[in-house]
């Protein structure tokens, strides 16, 4: 269709360690879901979020039900989740057998909005019908509110599960996101800050939580000499070779950090004229920019528009995410609040925000950009 090479949203950037680190793994032969390079992955990660413990896993979704099924969630509970997220975040609320309560996003994180959690706890707390668990979203590189939503939890006994997939390197008041609730999950899949190709983590200061979770991630066997399973468990470890890859990324997260960030100011300096709207960055912290999310100013620019006069040189970007309670899979689900995230949605666009873009390939999306909005 056309030769300009594609630019994407945001695709892998390896560094100089990674290689020596898988080619440990080869040459000591472990070739396994275990071994030296999980074990310093999960000391190295657990260091660089502030947490005692971590374990390595197959993936963010993966942690994210371990981390639900440790927390005692199952058949018929309620677990609060914003809206506006990836799918991963509440799926596996599913999978335990539970219901999501989706909450709306408020507009200065885009984040869940701790009013409208306040005002939904106060009135379940009349009817006695506290929900039992929070998977509190940390979006495109930052930090959610965290301050007031854990005094909420607090108080009314609801434990928090961080989902900070997106959030590697966001700050909140110095802290990491992932640090404060009961557990945290961290994501390596292709498209986010760091990668394995695929894979997670699952952090806590609970050192029996994170034992627990390795037993279940390997078939939940018990300490037999022979195979003894007194629970159901899951093939959700973290393959050595991979976590060679990790161990290596996480060498240069504040670099990658720092190039996102950049790349974030070279479109606002450079677009802050036209009709549109940059994600704004919370007070209480550090966004990675992950993503360099915006929404559009002005009703007659539709997003889609936008993302298809794009794509027809090459340039990939996409969406905000669709609320969950506007997807079929999640459509009965109860809701709280939700014209923000539905604002989101409708206005919002995602550019190509990797660390590893040149400055011709940003220049090449900033033409772009400036040529649909000077046609009409
Ligand atoms: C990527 C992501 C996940 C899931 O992580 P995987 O490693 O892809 O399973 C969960 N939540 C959010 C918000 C994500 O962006």
């Amino acid at each position: 269709m056309n030769d300009y090479p594609r630019i994407y949203l945001s695709s892998p950037h390896i560094g100089e360690s990674e290689r020596r680190y898988v080619q440990e793994a080869f040459d000591t032969n472990w070739v396994a879901p275990l071994g030296p390079n999980v074990d310093r992955f999960e000391e190295e990660f657990a260091r660089y979020v502030g947490t005692k413990h971590a374990a390595a896993l197959s993936s963010g979704t993966a942690a994210i039900h371990l981390a639900l099924e440790l927390a005692g969630v199952g058949a018929g509970d309620e677990v609060i989740c914003s809206s506006l997220t990836f799918v991963a975040s509440v799926n596996p609320i599913r999978y335990v057998g539970a219901n999501p309560v989706l909450v709306d996003s408020e507009p200065d994180s885009w984040n869940i909005c701790p009013e409208l959690l306040k005002e939904f706890l106060a009135r379940r707390a009349e009817v006695n019908r506290i929900p039992k668990a929070l998977v509190l979203v940390h979006l495109y590189g930052q930090s959610a509110n965290i301050e007031p939503i854990m005094a909420l939890a607090n108080e009314y006994g609801i434990v928090v599960i961080e989902d900070a997939a997106e959030a590697l390197g966001a700050t909140y008041k110095e802290r990491s996101p992932g640090s404060f609730g009961k557990a945290g999950v961290f994501s390596f899949n292709g498209n986010k800050i760091i990668t394995t190709s695929g894979g997670g983590m699952l952090v806590s200061d609970d050192e029996s939580l994170i034992k627990h979770a390795r037993k279940l991630a390997t078939q939940a066997r018990d300490p037999a000499p022979y195979y003894e399973h007194s629970e159901v468990g899951y093939n959700y470890r973290m393959s050595n070779v991979l976590a060679g890859i990790g161990r290596g990324q996480l060498e240069v997260i504040e670099d990658r950090v720092a190039a996102r960030r950049a790349v974030f100011q070279r479109y606002t300096d450079e677009l802050s004229d036209l009709p549109m709207s940059f994600q704004p960055e919370a007070s209480w912290g550090r966004h990675t920019r992950w993503l360099t999310c915006l929404t559009l100013d002005e009703p007659e620019h539709q997003p889609e528009d936008v993302r298809q006069y794009l794509e027809r040189t090459n340039i990939e970007a996409r969406p905000v995410w669709k609320p969950m309670h506007l997807q079929p899979l999640y459509a009965g689900c109860e809701m709280v609040g939700g014209s923000v995230c539905q604002r989101l949605f409708s206005r919002g666009l995602c550019l190509p925000s990797g660390s590893n873009m040149t400055a011709e390939e940003q220049t090449r999306v900033i033409v772009a950009l400036r040529e649909f909005f000077e046609r009409d």
